[in-house]
């Protein structure tokens, strides 16, 4: 398979593990090879009600042998998921666009900014990944080391309370992170292309689910406001109740976006995505330039949103999300004052990252180690991966279904491997 692969996909495509995986199977938090090994599936956001969940399953197959057409009919089941969606967000976000991947809603997110402001600028962070347009590309400065930055887009530095300049902290570092912002600002303003707009996730995933210093974010958005830009939040990983006591990841900080976008898990697996903004602006871009997408927001991709949207209500998960989320972080800090490997961890609800140093008082990165332990870790059953600046934080991302047994099942393997290392 993997030589059929590399001939068919080519060998860029990206593959998880030394050893690929060839998955056949799902269930719940379960996942089954085609030797038929079982392994807990401690990474993946996108089933985020778990694996083939049945009542999701039921939805689409039913709305798929009655109706699929576009948008341009209309139709009950958008119209009653966008109702129960931007339910969900404070006001004035009251209106929605659907498209099919992340990397569209960020797109239109950008135009938007850009559309409403007349400026071009957008600020990110220097480990950001939103998507893989070309416009929302430029936002990947990591992933473009060719490009490093372009005229309408300016890193500022990740904000990490971990990895601060030696004696920072508190105020001083945050004082110390906003000073790229500004620059970043006045980059922009000096060269005459203005500030459209901040773009950032929330929960600070990509970058390593990093800890911001205190006031970082409120700050940094009211520059960016003050600069007349806009303030865009990609909930594409973080929404949908995972990352702590509530839907979307930038009530952390208690402001409300101008732009929301979401995706990953609002389909279970099945490609829907959407941005979230005021009637206003909704109502200005859409009559400055015409939004239509063929597959967004059909009867079937919607019958499944709203499905998911049930299972996730019905079963409490974002609620489970938070207590199996505290459970397991402390499990991670006991195993912390057992193995010197782990420097820090970091949780956010059901998202976890577990930071490999070979050094505590250095933090130097594990990054060898890092890769060895995924792997392992895959050979004894369970999924998971790493991120980061050096590749050495792992990235513990289950379906909210992820129960403290399971919670248990994944301490204990980790425990091991990091034994075995
Ligand atoms: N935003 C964030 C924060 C993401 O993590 C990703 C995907 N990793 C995207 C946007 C892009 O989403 P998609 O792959 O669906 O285009």
């Amino acid at each position: 398979m993997l030589e059929r692969r590399y001939r068919l996909l080519g060998h860029n495509s990206p593959l998880f593990y030394q050893k690929p995986l060839h998955l056949v199977r799902g269930e719940g938090v379960w996942l089954w090879d085609a030797d038929g090994n079982r392994y807990l599936d401690a990474y993946n956001n996108v089933p985020c009600v778990g694996h083939c969940h049945p009542h999701v399953v039921e939805a689409m197959h039913r709305q798929a042998a009655t109706l699929n057409v576009h948008t341009r009919y209309l139709h009950e089941n958008i119209l009653r998921y966008v109702e129960r969606l931007t339910a969900k967000f404070a006001p004035p976000l009251a209106m929605a666009m659907l498209a099919c991947s992340g990397s569209e809603a960020n797109e239109i997110a950008l135009r938007m900014a850009r559309q409403q402001t007349g400026a071009q600028g957008i600020l990110v962070t220097d480990l950001a990944y939103h998507g893989n347009t070309e416009a929302v590309a430029e936002t990947g400065i990591a992933f473009m080391p060719e490009a490093k930055t372009t005229r309408r887009v300016r890193a500022f530095a990740s904000p990490d309370a971990y990895r601060g300049p030696e004696g920072l902290s508190g105020e001083a570092l945050t004082a110390h992170y906003l000073e790229s912002v500004r620059a970043a600002i006045e980059d922009f303003q000096s060269q005459g292309i203005g500030v459209a707009g901040i773009l950032i996730c929330p929960a600070f995933a990509n970058e390593g689910l990093l800890e911001a210093p205190p006031g970082f974010v409120e700050k940094a958005v009211a520059m960016v406001r003050a600069a007349g830009g806009l303030y865009i939040a990609d909930e594409v990983q973080g929404g949908f109740g995972r990352t702590g006591a509530y839907w979307w990841s930038h009530e952390a900080y208690g402001i409300t976006p101008d732009i929301v976008t979401l995706g990953k898990p609002m389909g279970n697996g099945f490609p829907i995505s959407g941005v979230i903004a005021s009637s206003a602006m909704i109502e200005s871009f859409g009559s400055w330039g015409m939004y239509f997408n063929t597959f967004a927001g059909t009867p079937v991709a919607c019958a499944v949103a709203n499905a998911v949207l049930d299972v996730l209500e019905n079963e409490r998960l974002p609620e489970s999300a938070v207590s199996t989320g505290a459970y397991l972080a402390a499990g991670l800090r006991s195993l912390q004052e057992r193995h010197s490997l782990i420097g820090d961890v970091r949780d956010k609800g059901l998202f976890m990252a577990v930071e490999l140093v070979s050094d505590r008082a250095s933090r130097a990165p594990a990054s060898a180690e890092s890769g060895r332990l995924i792997n392992l870790m895959r050979e004894r059953g369970v999924l998971i991966s790493r991120l980061g600046r050096f590749d050495n934080v792992l990235k513990l991302r289950p379906p909210l279904p992820f129960r403290p047994e399971h919670a248990d099942i994944l301490l204990a393997t980790l425990d091991e491997c990091l034994a075995a290392l």
